[in-house]
């Protein structure tokens, strides 16, 4: 063979080689600019509004103040890099973890590396459903065809052979000797050398117009978005009320402008975007060490809502660790342990490939180890012609040379083995009695048969086979299965199990691990037999598909979205890809899986297993209900600080916030919001309810109510005592420390309080405390602290010490004002998981 004699290139070579020609990328990517990053973030709207105060604080005469505001300015903006440069990192890091892979030959060893690190002289091997890295010479190729229409158009599979001197399409532009970038590998393997990479390349030379694809807004971005836009309309116009009505009251016009501004930047809600960046890609980090890549951010919030998981059988929910448990032979059924025939053990070796691979293939020949122990008399025959295993014909067969003939020794699926074997009706009926008896006990059941031919033919129908044996073999589920399949049903998701295996075999599987409806199979067939709303009807009440072609899958996934169901859906193979793409959540499994089919998934099943599957919507519920924590948070912590800004010059009291006290406390809540809540743990119920509809909003009304309440009681808590202070003439600072330290100590307890829904606060110094919680938490108390009691920070932040009495009042009140929603806990916990318990009782019932 050509290629054994073939070296690669050296590690030297390659260095060389990636500085001349340079990385074999499609698209210009930019490398991120530290310093143009920093100072993107001066263009927020928040940062104009700081400068902006500044400056009326220079123009009031007050350059201490205005420096002040400036410090903070540089401090904020370096909390809000830092958080977008780590952002950026995780999301590189997980954009390189998906990047395509390729085989090649190095320093003589092959080695896997990612497909832009090739350089011209690579040597490469291709296998079925890769993308084809760069513009490459065929060396050598086996029943190799590639789908060239990215740059042809041409939507007919080509098959490409190594150049011979007489070939006639040299001529052609799209040469048969040659691969080309961004073309398809659809079947067949394929060794060839690298002529060109990235934009020398066919491929590069079309893109190179094309700039970078820019990740889309996920639906939850658009919604905030939305609700960010009103925000900020609302805000703006308060400002302008608030700005009119300073000024009627007092005649200055800078003081007035100050208290619009100071409004302006209680209001804004630059949060919102940045906890949902934080979350989906932290949350997209978090999965990724759980075995689950995310290709798609948008994926993350989708995995919560799934309510089908469409699952492969073989290798997903079972071990594909093949074994054989019984043999059939001559009318006999009897045990692997007793198995003797010779005749039979060696048509099993020879129907499969030479030292298989393949999970099943090595089974059977391990089977034969006591019977023959020497398997190189078999492997030294010469093999004439090979009928491939293709999953639409299920069998397939391999046929040797002799010196008198030929010898067919071929091994498939019954139905397709059995037609092919003159059987008369007695023994078929027995055979199939054998064969539903194997299949029951959940093994897959495969028939051997064999042919002396004179002549050779290129398909099985036309040799006269005759039927030898049946093998059946065992796949036992994975552990861990049935226990994730018990966790979907409490949390109203379906699991449906896709197999390419009969019937039988696959409903004793689907009753040993559990399925809902597991004594109904749907078969490829019927799908073909069933028009679209047949199909729509019937996967309502089945769990079961078998004898299911890749293509079926695309119809079972179009049938249950009909239905409304938000589908996640695995596959591996090239023809699994539109399925994938058209599910909600494609799943590519990363181990088995085709790259076509991860380009096309979703999410990458790094482990290939289900209950990564089922602990990943876990994970994704949790990021969802923890960014909806967080919203909740912000907007109640808001509703304080804006009316505070609002209400001070509508009653005509001084002003209690100040835009240094409102930095401060941002410098509290930016944190909190994106950190600690994106920390807090799943709640204990969150596998015990329904999937969220992807149509609910992101603020249900039961936490608009609860965003309210809670708002509004801290406000009260913070500006009646002020009010009240201020009129029976005690000075300004005083109520206003008064006024900071019920805030800041009911921020507090807010954040402890909401971290749950159904959880009591007192739980909180058992639990595996959240340090992030701790930390911020203590720093904020700290901070109130400061700024009350140390001399120097007093006449910056214009406030003064209180006596013990009135701070234990403050302390108190603060604790209160936001601590008793426990009591509501009280009343509502158990109210709310009745309610989702019902819902789901009803989703059944109408089903
Ligand atoms: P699954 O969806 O469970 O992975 P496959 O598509 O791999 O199923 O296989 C479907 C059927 O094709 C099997 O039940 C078996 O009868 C047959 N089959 C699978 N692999 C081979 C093989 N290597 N040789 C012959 N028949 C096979
Ligand atoms: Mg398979």
């Amino acid at each position: 063979m050509e290629c054994e004699n073939l070296k690669g290139l050296t590690t030297d070579e390659v260095k060389e080689l990636q500085k001349r020609y340079g990385l074999n990328e499609f698209v210009k990517n930019e490398k991120p600019n530290p310093i143009k990053k920093f100072l993107g973030v001066f263009k927020e709207p928040m940062f104009l509004l700081l400068v902006g105060a500044a400056l009326l604080y220079f123009i009031l005469g007050e350059p201490r103040e205005a420096g002040i505001l400036l410090i903070f300015v540089v401090f904020v903006a370096t909390i809000t890099f830092v958080q977008e440069w780590k952002t950026e990192k995780t999301m590189n890091a997980l954009k390189e973890l998906t990047s395509p892979h390729v085989t090649v030959l190095r320093d003589g060893k092959k080695e896997v590396i990612k497909s832009f690190e090739l350089v011209p002289g690579d040597i490469v091997f291709i296998s079925e459903g890769e993308r084809i890295p760069a513009d490459c010479i065929v060396i050598e190729t086996s029943n190799f065809s590639v789908d060239e229409s990215v740059l042809t158009g041409e939507s007919e599979h080509v098959f490409k052979y190594a150049a011979k001197a007489e070939d006639e399409s040299k001529g052609d532009y799209w040469r048969t000797d040659m691969l080309y970038a961004g073309t398809l590998s659809v079947f067949g393997t394929c060794t060839a050398k690298v002529s060109a990479t990235g934009f020398s390349t066919e491929y590069g030379k079309i893109s190179k117009a094309i700039s970078e694809t820019k990740e889309e807004l996920t639906p939850l971005q658009k919604k905030t978005q939305h609700l960010v836009k009103i925000l900020a309309i609302a805000g703006l116009v308060l400002c302008i009320m608030v700005i009119a009505l300073t000024y009627v009251y007092n005649h200055d016009i800078i003081q007035s402008i100050l208290s619009g501004i100071t409004l302006a930047m209680a209001i804004i809600p630059e949060e919102f975007p940045v906890v949902l960046t934080v979350f989906l890609s932290l949350g997209a980090f978090r999965l990724a060490k759980n075995n689950t890549l995310m290709r798609k951010v948008s994926a993350v919030e989708t995995l919560g809502a799934a309510t089908v998981l469409g699952v492969d059988k073989t290798g997903t929910i079972t071990k594909n660790l093949m074994e054989v448990r019984k043999i059939f032979e001559a009318g006999k059924l009897s045990d692997s342990k007793s198995f003797s025939s010779e005749k039979l053990a060696e048509l099993m070796i020879m129907s499969c490939e030479k030292d298989p691979y393949d999970p099943m293939e090595k089974a059977i020949v391990d089977c034969t180890s006591g019977v023959i122990a020497d398997r190189h008399k078999i492997y030294n025959l010469d093999i004439a012609h090979k009928i491939a295993f293709d999953s639409k014909t299920k069998r397939m067969a391999n046929i040797y040379t002799l010196e008198n003939g030929y010898y067919v020794a071929a091994k498939g699926s019954p139905e397709t083995i059995l037609p092919l074997c003159k059987l008369r009706e007695a023994e078929f009926n027995r055979v199939q009695a054998v064969i539903d008896n194997l299949a029951s006990r959940g093994l897959r059941v495969l028939a051997f048969a064999e042919d002396y031919s004179d002549g050779l033919y290129e398909n099985l129908e036309e040799y006269s086979l005759s039927f030898k044996g049946l093998v059946g073999l065992q796949d036992p589920p994975k552990e861990g299965v049935e226990e994730a399949i018990e966790l979907c049903r409490k949390a109203g998701i379906r699991v449906v199990m896709i197999t390419g295996d009969y019937s039988k075999t696959a409903m004793a599987i689907g009753n040993e691990i559990g399925l809902q409806f597991k004594d109904l199979v749907i078969t490829g067939e019927d799908i073909d037999n069933m028009s679209e709303e047949e199909l729509k009807a019937a996967v309502k009440h089945c769990d079961i598909f078998s004898r299911v072609i890749p293509e079926h899958k695309m119809k079972i996934v179009k049938a249950l979205k009909a239905n409304g169901e938000i589908v996640a859906m695995t596959g591996d193979g090239v023809n699994d890809a539109p399925a994938l793409k058209n599910a909600d959540i494609g799943i590519a499994m990363g181990k088995r899986g085709t790259e076509v089919a991860k380009e096309a998934a979703h999410m990458i099943l790094m482990d290939d297993n289900f209950t990564t599957i089922v602990r990943s919507v876990k994970d994704g519920r949790r990021i969802f209900d923890n960014i909806r924590k967080a919203m909740v948070y912000i907007m109640v912590i808001h509703i304080p600080i804006m009316a505070l800004a609002l209400f001070s010059p509508l009653f005509n009291l001084p002003q209690i916030l100040l835009p240094v006290h409102i930095v401060l406390l941002e410098l509290i809540i930016d944190p909190t919001c994106s950190i600690v809540f994106e920390g807090e743990e799943a709640e204990p119920y969150i596998m015990d309810q329904p999937p969220r509809s992807p149509n609910e909003p992101l603020l249900t009304k039961v936490m608009a109510v609860k965003v309210i309440l809670q708002g509004l009681v801290m406000f009260a808590a913070a500006f009646v005592p002020f009010h009240y202070l201020v009129d029976s003439g005690i000075s300004v600072e005083i109520a206003r420390s008064f006024s900071l330290m019920t805030l800041i100590v009911s921020n507090v307890v807010l954040v402890l309080v909401n971290r749950s829904n159904t959880q009591y606060l007192y739980k909180v110094f058992k639990e595996p405390t959240n340090k992030a919680r701790l930390y911020i938490n203590s720093l904020a108390l700290v901070m109130i602290f400061a700024i009350v009691y140390i001399p120097g920070l007093q006449s910056i932040f214009k406030t003064a010490a209180m006596e013990p009495a009135m701070l234990l009042v403050s302390l108190l009140l603060g604790v209160i004002a936001t601590g008793w929603w426990e009591v509501v806990k009280l009343f509502s916990a158990k109210t709310e998981i009745e309610e989702a318990v019902v819902k789901l009782e009803d989703k059944y019932d109408t089903n």
